[in-house]
């Protein structure tokens, strides 16, 4: 057994309410440099969504990244090498600037220096790029917000005119969530494994993946090679950059930018401890139905007598395991099996998880969806339906992600009891899976 400490990331997509904050203070602190204007960190799609770049989930898309294999299972694409077109190094599977946004900021100066005019001038878009002004915008993070209100409009406008009813019905049962991204900081990071010049490492002591911009040449390999799309290329520098869970911030005991600053308080940090040993055969599972609890398996108990003993002999710091115990990563992820990993058929065993939304609850309990116990009767009803958050966490396996929303509406209903109608923890929790020890 090869004991690891790693820091990860829980985010409670119920609470986020997409106000863009944590990718706007991520932005000024780490990406508001030349080269770098269209990077964003940390960025919120919006779901379901193509996302950011375009199509990042479609894995046979970026031929340098990944593929499905006739078995089903997913490997890299060219094994992690370089592809030589004539005598030239090339990597032409990659996102281009058309796949994120063509970064754009404002004339300003327009505001002070235009002519007297009956209005107030306006600061047209001007091209980063190019330096010109831009006649309209295209394309940008979150573009589907705006369609969706296209898109309600013109139901509207088609339901007024008496014409197309079904299109309006259609409209009304959309639904919408917030997917905030970063960097995995994964256990098995495909970047590292794609780089030619060894210049992405994972750090021993907290498992944080860092590039060495010194030795990166900028082949981008790593861009084609992660699966989550969370590299990007410096066009100025000409080197590859990433996100760095604010590892400065982490050293000093801070937490990362976007957790200290998230309006909604859903993000949480803490340390985990698993098994490095068993990382190839978590990640080699066929069946991808199975990968999930297949990737819970790396994971130690870090109250366990045998594994603080291990980990202590084989030098991992006494506050780091002081802190797995305490960590809230590890309680909702293995403990109360609320936290999913993003895509863990992706199988680089990513760090950032997230607890699936209720939303919207309050209509969800309205129309009697979701029961007094907190047993949802008929999860195939909720405005979000289960297989598409299935799709997203577990590889397609609903019951996990069930489960986790039934334990997360008991938990409502008990808070609701015990801080509002003062009832006992007894009385509450009758006819749920929870038990009071568990809350
Ligand atoms: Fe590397 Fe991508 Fe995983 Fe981050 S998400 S560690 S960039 S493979
Ligand atoms: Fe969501 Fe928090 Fe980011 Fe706002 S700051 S978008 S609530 S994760």
């Amino acid at each position: 057994m090869k004991i690891r400490a790693q820091i990860g990331m829980v985010l409670n997509l119920d609470k986020c309410i997409g106000c863009h904050t944590c990718s706007v203070t991520c932005k000024n602190v780490w990406t508001s440099r030349d080269g770098v204007e269209y990077a964003w960190f940390n960025n919120v799609e919006t779901k379901p969504g193509i996302g950011y770049p375009k199509e990042w989930e479609n894995q046979e898309k970026w031929k340098g990244g990944w593929v499905r294999k006739p078995n089903g299972k997913l490997e890299p694409r060219q094994g992690g090498r370089l592809k030589i077109l004539g005598n030239i190094f090339a990597n032409p599977n990659m996102p281009a600037i058309d796949d994120y946004y063509e970064p754009f900021t404002y004339d300003y100066e327009h505001l002070q220096n235009a002519p007297e005019m009956k209005t107030p001038p306006t600061a047209r878009p001007v091209s980063v790029l190019t330096g010109k002004k831009m006649d309209k915008i295209e394309w940008g993070p979150n573009w589907e917000d705006d369609l969706g209100g296209e898109f309600a409009k013109r139901s509207k406008d088609a339901l007024f005119e008496g014409i197309q009813k079904e299109m309006y019905s259609a409209f009304e049962n959309t639904f919408m969530m917030y997917l905030p991204r970063l960097c995995e900081h994964c256990l098995n990071p495909a970047c590292v494994a794609s780089c030619p010049s060894g210049s992405i490492y994972k750090r021993e002591d907290d498992g944080i993946v860092l590039i060495d911009q010194d030795k990166c040449r900028g082949w981008r390999m790593c861009v084609s090679g992660c699966p989550y799309k969370k590299i990007y290329y410096n066009w100025t520098s000409g080197k590859a950059e990433k996100c760095t869970f604010c590892y400065p911030r982490i050293e000093a005991g801070q937490p990362t930018v976007c957790s200290e600053t998230c309006v909604g308080r859903i993000r949480y940090l803490g340390v985990l401890l698993y098994d490095a040993d068993k990382i190839d055969e978590a990640a080699a599972v066929e069946d991808p139905k199975s990968l999930y609890e297949a990737q819970l398996g790396v994971f130690l108990d870090p109250n366990a007598p045998e594994v603080i003993a291990e980990a202590q002999k084989q030098g991992i710091p006494q506050s780091w395991i002081d802190a797995a115990q305490h960590s809230p990563v590890y309680k909702m992820a293995m403990e109360w099996k609320v936290a999913f990993p993003l895509h863990p058929e992706f199988r680089t065993l990513p760090m950032v998880w997230y607890i699936p939304p209720l939303s919207p609850i309050q209509s969800a309990m309205e129309n009697g969806l979701i029961g007094e116990n907190g047993i949802i009767p008929d999860v195939k009803d909720l405005r979000i339906p289960i297989q598409y958050l299935a799709n997203l966490l577990t590889a397609g396996k609903e019951e996990p992600v069930v489960k986790a929303l039934e334990t997360m509406v008991a938990m409502r209903r008990y808070m609701r009891k015990k801080s509002v109608e003062k009832v006992s923890d007894a009385a509450t929790l009758k006819g749920t899976h929870l038990n009071p020890a568990q809350v």
